[in-house]
């Protein structure tokens, strides 16, 4: 499997509960390399703007409070399968439904409070890098 990059945020809900070293070194764990990695205290434009997707579902005002509510950890992933590996090692949105040792399961509180997040395919760990970080930000 080629080595890819994949973007990563350990979300407010973690990082008030001190949660950043804890959820790192899982991700280390699975055979992640950080690459890139800074705390954020997003802006309601930040946080509106990187989850455009969503703007139309009916969580997407929630959302929005909880990712401008306290600081995130923005990092860049890398290692074999990076994209998948994070999204196997995150576990399921509802963290009800996460497998047994995966963060969510571990450390999440609810869907809405659920810690962490991770692209979920090529295109949108390019998009997601690129609306964080400049080039000379990571080193590999
Ligand atoms: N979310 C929520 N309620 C829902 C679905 C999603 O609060 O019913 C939030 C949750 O924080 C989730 C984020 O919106 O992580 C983005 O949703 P997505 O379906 O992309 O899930 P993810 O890729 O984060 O697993």
């Amino acid at each position: 499997m080629a080595i890819e990059r994949t973007f990563s945020m350990i979300k407010p809900d973690a990082t008030k509960r001190n949660l950043t070293g804890a959820i790192t070194k899982m991700l280390e764990d699975a055979g992640l390399r950080v690459v890139a990695s800074k705390r954020v205290w997003m802006s309601r434009r930040e946080a509106e703007g990187f989850y455009a997707v969503h703007k139309d579902r009916p969580f997407f005002g929630e959302l929005v409070e909880g990712m401008t509510s306290g600081p995130t950890i923005v990092q860049v992933l890398e290692g074999e399968g990076a994209i998948l590996k994070n999204r196997e090692i995150m576990g399921a949105t509802n963290p009800a439904n996460a497998d047994e040792g995966t963060i969510r399961k571990v450390h999440a509180l609810s869907i809405g409070e659920n810690s962490v997040h991770g692209s979920d395919a090529p295109e949108t760990a390019a998009q997601e890098i690129k609306y964080w970080f400049s080039d000379t930000e990571i080193v590999g």
